[in-house]
């Protein structure tokens, strides 16, 4: 079947017909070349066949011409279009089919996302679940996230307290109370809808302004990562994104901490101190090239010396320490083995005869670049050490003092807290 022009005279359908009569046996597929069509219709008074044939199409009654779909005549407007069609064994669907079936897929993939994030990202009344030290935690991953509720797509890379060990137990504690969702694995056809509809989510692209490659992810695109989760309020009232922030505020500013809160946060004060003391080692051993063995009574060394002294004051004594110890060491050539335990004999030796003599340390050198401080630290500083940015000016002793004249005790710590003050 020929569809033909509205404007064609009785001789140009003539043409037309020529120019579609099939011939299998011919080389071209078709009985009638371009150039004999013009030369034997042009002199009636037809108009050239390429621009009759532009407007014409042909579609024959066999199954390569029907959309495979809606089974309405699909035809063709070339003479390759035709060869193609009939040599090809590909299913064939209109244009308006091949919309209707996007427009499916789409849908599908939308209905597919909006079931999988009701049954994964439902909002839970975990404020009243988690602890202040959690709720400080959840703070410094949440603060700076201002869209949706994805967070990392590596959640060994959240900073909290710079502790890897205590970051982790944290997030598990806010995964199993439902603050956060952990997405290791999606369905297939979750991912094929949420690339279908946003995008591939792996796509890095380079950032200008920060010279970074970063990843950018549609809010409402879903991909394994960790997430914030949605917050369901006493009223039933529904919370997310930044909201989720100023509710986790208010929490750790007026709710009274509990003794067990106090003395979790004592001991993360602790590690954090001890954690920053270990970094400055370690600086001064590269620094004076003095080995310095990670050994128990290092470590023993620093726990104390994180309760009771400042990281700037102890940044001084490592530093002289570590020089004496590279001076000793090159004098006396001793062997490794034995020098390793030099600069924490060394540095032991000085604390005991300070304390002995009831003197402090009073030289202070400031802390170096790499000593960052966590975002625990900065947002603890803020709510509780007025003044006071950063630890390194504090021992681990003088920041829970401080902390604990900033915030609200619940009676069973004040009971306790009280006690051991008068049994001091
Ligand atoms: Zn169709």
């Amino acid at each position: 079947m020929i569809c033909y022009p509205k404007d064609v005279s009785d001789i140009e359908i003539e043409a037309l017909n020529d120019y579609w009569t099939t011939d299998t046996s011919s080389h071209s597929g078709f009985t009638f070349s371009i150039k004999s069509i013009d030369e034997n219709y042009k002199p009636k008074g037809s108009r050239s066949i390429s621009y009759l044939a532009q407007r014409s199409s042909f579609g024959p009654n066999s199954n390569n011409f029907f959309c495979s779909d809606c089974n309405n005549k699909a035809p063709v407007k070339t003479r390759t279009s035709y060869i193609n069609r009939t040599q090809s064994d590909q299913i064939i669907i209109c244009g308006t089919c091949i919309s209707d079936r996007k427009e499916r897929a789409l849908n599908d993939a939308r209905a597919i996302l909006e079931n999988y994030k009701e049954e994964n990202f439902r909002a839970w009344p975990y404020i009243e679940n988690i602890n202040t030290e959690e709720a400080l935690a959840l703070l410094c991953i949440t603060s700076s996230n201002q869209k949706g509720g994805f967070l990392t797509d590596n959640p060994c890379e959240l900073l909290i307290t710079g502790i890897k060990s205590l970051d982790q137990k944290l997030l598990l504690s806010l995964i199993e109370k439902k603050a956060l969702t952990f997405i290791r694995d999606l369905p297939d056809n979750v991912e094929r809808a949420s690339e279908l509809l946003y995008g591939d989510y792996n796509r890095i692209s380079y950032d200008r302004r920060s010279g970074r490659h970063i990843k950018y992810n549609n809010p409402e695109s879903i991909a394994r990562g960790l997430y914030l989760n949605a917050l369901t309020l006493d009223s039933g009232i529904e919370v997310k994104g930044s909201d989720i922030s100023t509710i986790l505020y208010q929490k750790v500013q007026t709710e009274a901490v509990s003794l067990e809160s106090v003395s979790s946060i004592k001991q993360t004060i602790k590690d954090i101190q001890t954690n920053k003391l270990f970094g400055l080692v370690m600086e001064v051993s590269e620094e004076y090239r003095v080995p310095i063995d990670n050994s128990n009574p290092l470590r023993a060394l620093l726990d104390h010396l994180a309760e009771h002294y400042q990281p700037q004051n102890l940044f001084y004594t490592f530093r002289v320490k570590a020089r004496n110890t590279a001076a000793f060491i090159h004098k006396d050539s001793a062997p490794h083995y034995i020098a390793k335990h030099y600069f924490t004999k060394s540095v032991g030796n000085f604390i005991q005869y300070i304390e002995n003599k009831g003197s402090e340390l009073e030289r202070v050198w400031t802390l170096p670049v790499s000593i960052e401080t966590s975002p625990f630290e900065a947002l603890f500083s803020q709510l509780y050490l007025h003044g006071h940015f950063n630890w390194h000016k504090l021992s681990a002793k003088e920041i829970v003092a401080r902390w604990l004249d900033n915030v609200k005790l619940a009676e069973s710590a004040l009971r306790v807290l009280s006690d051991e003050t008068t049994q001091k």
